[in-house]
């Protein structure tokens, strides 16, 4: 729809999450636990990270304290939106055993609740286009998930800062928001201003923030934001060769690179857990003692693990270097075959979030490297 930028007061903007909450969502998005940013139920406006902002490298995250108030002045933590449209673990049914035969009690029941996404980063979203293709194939179409989906609200943020980690730039994810959002916000402070350039993507979007009368943004509020988002590009030291991975990782399977990396990584699935995109789940049924009742369950799963790949009395990958070789191989690759898309939107949080600080886009360089010389 047609998107003439608005400005947006800090007052406004508070205003608004309240709109959205009175319209019946329930508000979810950055908050402060742990010492770390994580995804969680907001009252307010003042349950946002206020002030603070976050330094990443391999293996390593630290908050920081700002100097001013900005409401979205960090990164990425170590939640994604997939916790909420594709839960950790969620009953898939029930049933009771009733004249020798099954009996479903109770399938899964419908998510009714209203979710609005607060705060959503272009990585964030190109995730979530990910894994609504993912989970609508010819194969299968995952219904949970699609009415989730359906009553999700989206308000994305620009990113206007980045940390060491990120490289959604080279995989064409970020940092500007430029589709899916119901409303979309840049940031801008210093020291003589305060404000978001506010941008409109759907009527419901509209119908939510009519009520605040913004007036349209002038050409210098506009230019400035955008100016911001743009310097985070330059500010991204990272980057992937997206154009050529899949070719790479096609001819790359018995490079050396795979033992190295495996001597390292200790198959602890915290990449897959973080990642936004990474879509594995396993069922258990949990039986009482007499046999008479069943719960199954769904719950994520990892390729980093053993028993992921077990198929007729033993496991595919039983290496560690296999296993990674899996994970990067389909990520960056096959997933382009699986579904037209990279498995990847680089928003960096295997990285950050890896114990041993094993860094994707310095593994896919080596795999580079030992490439180019055995086709000198
Ligand atoms: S592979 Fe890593 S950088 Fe890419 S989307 Fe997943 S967590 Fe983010
Ligand atoms: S690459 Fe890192 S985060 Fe992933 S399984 Fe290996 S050690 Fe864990």
């Amino acid at each position: 729809m047609a998107n003439q930028p608005l400005y947006c007061t800090p007052v406004q903007f508070e205003n608004l999450l309240e709109l959205v909450k009175n319209a019946g969502y329930k508000l979810l998005g950055p908050k402060l636990r742990d010492e770390v940013i994580i995804y969680d139920e907001l009252h307010s406006a003042k349950d946002l990270p206020i002030g603070w902002t976050d330094e990443q490298d391999p293996g390593r995250y630290r908050l920081k304290r700002r100097n001013d108030n900005a409401y979205f002045g960090y990164n990425l933590g170590p939640h994604s939106w997939k916790k909420f449209l594709f839960p950790p673990r969620e009953k898939l049914w029930s049933a009771k055993k009733q004249d020798n035969k099954l009996v479903i009690l109770q399938e899964m029941a419908p998510p009714d609740e209203k979710m609005a996404f607060i705060g959503v980063r272009a990585c964030e979203i190109q995730a979530i286009v990910v894994l609504d293709k993912v989970f609508n194939t010819k194969l299968a179409v995952y219904q949970q998930y699609q009415r989730r989906r359906e009553s999700t609200f989206i308000i994305s943020v620009n990113c206007t800062t980045c940390v060491n980690t990120c490289f959604c730039a080279s995989m064409q994810a970020g940092p500007h928001v430029k589709e899916g959002y119901d409303l979309s916000l840049t940031e801008v402070i210093d020291e003589r201003q305060h404000y978001f350039l506010f941008e409109i993507g759907t009527k419901r979007g509209q119908a939510i923030s009519d009520a605040l009368q913004l007036r349209p943004a002038t050409e210098t509020e506009r230019d400035l934001a955008y100016k911001h988002v743009e310097r985070t590009i330059e500010k991204m030291i990272r980057k992937v060769d997206n154009a050529n991975v899949h070719a790479l990782l096609e001819n790359s399977h018995d490079y050396k690179r795979w033992d190295e990396v495996a001597t390292r990584c200790i198959n602890c699935a915290n990449c897959t857990n973080s990642c936004p995109t990474c879509f594995c789940s396993d069922t258990e049924d949990i039986v009482n003692v007499d046999a008479t009742h069943v719960d199954r369950w769904q719950s994520w799963e990892s390729c980093f693990n053993l028993s992921h790949s077990y198929i007729h009395g033993g496991s595919i990958r039983n290496s560690a270097q296999s296993r990674y070789r899996q994970w990067l191989t389909h990520k960056f690759g096959t997933w382009w075959d699986q579904f037209g898309v990279s498995g990847c939107v680089g928003c960096g949080r295997c990285i950050t979030w890896c114990p041993v600080g094993i860094d994707v886009t310095e593994e896919l360089k080596q795999l580079q490297i030992e490439h180019d010389q055995k086709n000198r």
